[in-house]
């Protein structure tokens, strides 16, 4: 039988440190990050594409985008990075390594995964980011006067985004917690040291030889 990719959530506040953590991660430990807004603003940029309103509109109100969306487009880049690995003989890749970062983050978004994905994938543990929003909110701030170009790096958005996480995301870390599967690092400090955290987590699972 076929291997499956083994995957990690990573889950946090917006403005926790998903993506710069991620980066990092995938560059030591041989993953594939995936973020799932990115991958949602993409589509919602392509010419054409029947969803670009309707993700537009999800984003600056911080809310959740109907997961058949979001767990497609994870899926299709999960096989495409699969293939690509293949192709460049990347033995050490082996049946994938995903980082999907920020999903799944609200009811929807879970049973949605376990009902596409729970068989053709490998969770093998939730990266909890712990930030308190205050530090979240400034860090989006500033990230939007620094030029982010994201439509949901303003007060307005944020407020309604910290209010959806608050709501909706921080009941499915919870849920995941009641399977053993959350591993939480303090996220409020420097990039350097939340990284040390996360890298004694991944050492754990896997080692570098
Ligand atoms: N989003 C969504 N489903 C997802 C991931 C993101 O609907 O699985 C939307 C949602 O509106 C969210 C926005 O995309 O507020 C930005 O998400 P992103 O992960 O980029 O924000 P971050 O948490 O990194 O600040
Ligand atoms: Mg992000």
């Amino acid at each position: 039988m076929e291997q499956k990719p083994d995957v990690v959530f990573v889950l946090g506040g917006p403005g926790s440190g998903k993506g710069t953590q991620c980066r990092r991660i995938a560059n030591d430990y041989n993953f594939v990050h995936l973020s799932a807004g990115d991958l949602l603003r993409e589509e919602r940029n392509t010419p054409n594409s029947q969803y670009g309103e309707l993700i537009e509109n999800h984003i600056r109100n911080g809310t959740i985008v109907p997961v058949a969306i979001t767990c497609s487009l994870l899926e299709n880049a999960m096989n495409k990075n699969v293939a690509k690995r293949a192709a460049e003989g990347d033995t050490n890749f082996g049946s994938g390594r995903f980082l999907i970062d920020g999903f799944p983050r609200n009811m929807d978004n879970y049973e949605g995964w376990q009902k596409q994905m729970a068989d053709k994938a490998n969770v093998r543990f939730v990266l909890y980011l712990e930030c308190p929003q205050e530090v979240c909110m400034e860090r989006c701030l500033k990230r939007g006067q620094a030029g982010s170009g994201r439509s949901d790096d303003n007060e307005e958005s944020m407020r309604k985004r910290l209010v959806t996480y608050f709501t909706q995301t921080l009941p499915i870390i919870e849920l995941c917690d009641k399977s053993n599967l959350v591993k939480k690092v303090p996220a409020a400090c420097c990039e350097e040291e939340v990284y040390n955290a996360i890298k004694t987590i991944f050492e754990e699972y896997y080692p570098k030889v």
